[in-house]
């Protein structure tokens, strides 16, 4: 068993007054059984993170906080950020106490009897542990449908990506140290995870109904969220117009030699050959021109983003 075992559970918060009384419950008694079983230290804590809410939330956190300091810690932004930055400001301030670190909803969605195991696979020695979604029963058809669909896409894109894993999952500090060096303004965490590398493993839950309070992921923001994902991890979309771009001018030069042996021919309408020329060549070539430059755009979009090409997981030199 690892010596280093302080926990920390790091919960994004938006408005979820009307869950955290139950889920901070739920999680002490947690906590205990497993400081009680000698798995994670006594300075482990549940560290709530609140995402500029304008209800009671950040109340709600302090007083808990003051009455117990041994078990729940809170971190307060500045404003609302949404989900994935209020999950890294918590993962980056819980990463300078902890040797381990288990992201997590609010709303309980995520079943808390996972956490056993996950903290076993840190101390078999994984350094990631992804909480994957056995079932979707709970869910609507129409999120089931859209996040498989979401998943299913992101895989066709080339995307590393764990299937059917949300922000569910254990990091050693160092995973997260990792995570640290990737300085992206574009936050999508869980196609960043796996690029730390790490020995990792998978833990699978049954994801429950949220069991108060309404989801603040409305279709919207999970639009929003998925194109980000996408085009943050892919240039996919932009080769695709480069060869639409070659196709529709391979085609352009087909029409061009159609419209001139027409003419040719002589069965055509004066100004027809060069009118059908001229509309597929140029339509051909601007396409073509577009995708080239978005190949150049896609580059330096890719170097904007100055992420850590490598991290060094260990040396074996002898000074
Ligand atoms: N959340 C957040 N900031 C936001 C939106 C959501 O911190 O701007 C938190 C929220 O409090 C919850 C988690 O992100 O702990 C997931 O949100 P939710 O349960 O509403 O999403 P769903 O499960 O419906 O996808
Ligand atoms: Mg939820």
């Amino acid at each position: 068993m690892n010596e280093k075992n302080t926990l920390y559970i790091v919960i994004p918060c938006y408005k979820e007054e009307a869950v955290l009384p139950e889920t901070s419950k739920r999680l002490r008694e947690k906590m205990n059984a497993l400081r009680a079983a000698g798995k994670i230290s006594g300075h482990s804590r549940v560290m709530f993170v609140n995402d500029g809410s304008s209800d009671q939330t950040w109340p709600i956190i302090s007083r808990l906080h003051e009455q117990e300091p041994e078990m729940f810690s809170g971190v307060n932004l500045s404003r609302n950020r949404g989900h994935q930055n209020a999950l890294l400001a918590g993962l980056l301030t819980a990463v300078n106490y902890a040797d381990m670190i288990i992201s997590m909803d609010a709303d309980l969605q995520d079943d808390i009897n996972a956490v056993d195991a996950m903290v076993d696979a840190y101390h078999e020695g994984y350094e990631i542990v992804y909480g994957v979604r056995s079932k979707r029963e709970k869910d609507t058809f129409f999120k089931r449908f859209t996040a498989e669909g979401f998943y299913k896409v992101m895989k066709a894109l080339g995307v590393d990506i764990v299937f059917n894993h949300a922000d569910y999952r254990l990091m050693s500090r160092r995973a997260v140290e990792g995570l640290a060096q990737f300085s992206e303004v574009n936050l999508f965490l869980r196609g960043i995870v796996p690029q730390i590398g790490y020995k990792w493993t998978t833990v699978s839950y049954e994801r429950a109904e949220r069991f108060a309070g309404e989801s603040k992921y409305p279709l919207k923001k999970m639009i929003a969220f998925a194109a980000d994902g996408i085009t943050s991890f892919s240039v996919k979309p932009i080769r695709l117009v480069f060869s639409t771009g070659v196709v529709v001018f391979l085609i352009s030069l087909v029409m061009l030699l159609y419209a001139l042996i027409s003419k040719l021919a002589g069965h055509t309408s004066a100004g027809w050959t060069s009118l059908m020329g001229s509309i597929w060549l140029l339509g051909g070539i601007q396409l073509l021109g577009l995708g080239i430059i978005g190949e150049y755009i896609g580059k330096i979009y890719n170097e904007t983003k100055r992420r850590p090409r490598f991290i060094i997981e260990s040396v074996l030199n002898k000074a």
